[in-house]
């Protein structure tokens, strides 16, 4: 007995289309058949569950847990402008110059696309993407050094600090880790002054972490602010990811690294934390709308579907560690926000041999402006760059040794 493992190489032209897909295959060890036999069983078993009447019970388990994570929010420093609707006091804004018919430069500091906006043919468009919220300073010395504190959203564990500043475009950060309904999600704190926690330290929402700063690239004392993301863990083995389209470069920040986390709009999330209507990551993401999908062969299961098993319509009421059904999904159907946010993981039984493009909603303006360069091309002709094909290989890939299906 053998397995096919498949992994993707970006092709040399950025122009192309479709990625290059290696086949190998490779002898199962002894270890890993008798692996293989075993989650079969579990699953064998699950579904007699499931066939004998415990569906309920198992759904039930999954919504016990009250998703309220919104609820739970609070902002990361004492600039509370967005509770007041007052966007100028809380977005800092960006060095632009005034052009008729653009938005006010404070909107640069929020969520989404809202930077380099030009006036095209096809109206006024924002190509570059803010994967965050940028937060102004309320408090300055004489000499206009902030000093705001900076404080967790949330209950979680610190699990990254940057210390660094000149290793990334973030300058120092700290990733904190919360779990809310199940899955983790990760709360990213940029440009900092000074930290004042450490990698498995327990914070409570609220509790400090360290100072606004002005450290990183693009920033300076006058546009000091704290650059906050909520985010989604892309892959857990990104490592080896970033080492296949990185090979000379070091990461400095292991899984932490900001390739890997997606952020969702956490201007949104925020603004409904103070309100009636509380919004847990979750909806948030399911409501983000799709912009473009890509359909690539599947092998075991997508590793974010451990973490966010919701992403998949197939998976509805599956608990992670229940064992995965081997032949679940020929390929994967992978829906992105125009930001390259996964919104939704279809499983197929339909095989495909390439990764497949498609545009939800043709535009005849430049994917490129639309999509932040994920795509190319416009109209009917879309195509997927290299950052795209990225961008769904560190969703897809995982590394050849990986035979496991727990
Ligand atoms: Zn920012």
């Amino acid at each position: 007995m053998s397995y096919k493992v498949l992994s993707y190489s970006a092709p040399s032209s950025g122009a192309e289309q479709r990625m290059r897909r290696r086949v190998s295959t490779v002898g199962a060890t002894l270890s890993s058949l008798a692996q293989w036999h075993s989650v079969t069983r579990t699953w064998k078993l699950f579904v007699m569950l499931l066939a004998v009447g415990t569906t309920d019970m198992v759904a039930a388990q999954t919504r016990a847990i009250p998703d309220s994570s919104a609820a739970m929010l609070t902002l990361p420093t004492d600039n509370t402008a967005l509770w007041e609707g007052d966007g100028p006091a809380f977005y800092m804004y960006t060095d632009r110059r005034p052009k008729r018919g653009l938005a006010p430069a404070w909107n640069g500091g929020r969520y989404g696309f809202v930077r380099n906006g030009t006036i095209t043919r096809w109206g006024v468009i924002y190509a570059r993407f803010h994967e965050g919220i940028d937060i102004k300073p309320v408090r300055r010395t004489d000499s206009g050094e902030p000093l705001d504190e900076v404080r967790s959203i949330s209950d979680g564990v610190v699990v990254y600090a940057n210390r660094v500043s000149l290793q990334s475009s973030y300058g120092l950060y700290v990733v904190v880790e919360h779990w809310w309904n199940g899955s983790p999600y990760y709360s990213l704190y940029a440009h900092l002054k000074t930290i004042s926690v450490r990698v498995g330290d327990h914070l409570r929402r609220g509790e400090p972490l360290g100072l606004l700063g002005y450290t990183g690239r693009g920033i300076n004392r006058r546009r000091a602010h704290v650059h906050l993301e909520v985010g989604l863990l892309l892959n857990k083995y990104f490592q080896s990811c970033y080492d296949d389209y990185f090979p000379r470069e070091r990461n400095h920040h292991g899984r932490y690294n900001g390739f890997n986390l997606a952020g969702v709009d956490v201007g949104r999330l925020m603004e409904a934390a103070a309100g009636d209507a509380p919004l847990s990551v979750r909806d948030l993401v399911k409501r983000t709308p799709g912009f473009f999908r890509v359909t690539i062969p599947a092998y075991g299961l997508l590793d974010i579907l451990r973490r966010y098993p919701w992403l998949s319509p197939q998976l509805r009421g599956w608990v992670p560690d229940f064992g995965v059904p081997p032949d679940l999904a020929a390929s994967w159907q992978i829906t992105f926000s125009q930001s390259g946010l996964p919104v939704q993981i279809d499983a197929l039984h339909t095989e495909t041999h390439d990764l497949e493009l498609e545009v939800l909603k043709p535009s005849p303006a430049p994917y490129s402006l639309l999509t932040g360069g994920l795509l190319t091309g416009s109209g009917d002709a879309p195509v997927l760059s290299r950052s795209g094909q990225r961008l769904v290989d560190f969703v897809a890939c995982s590394p050849p040794e990986l035979l496991e299906f727990r």
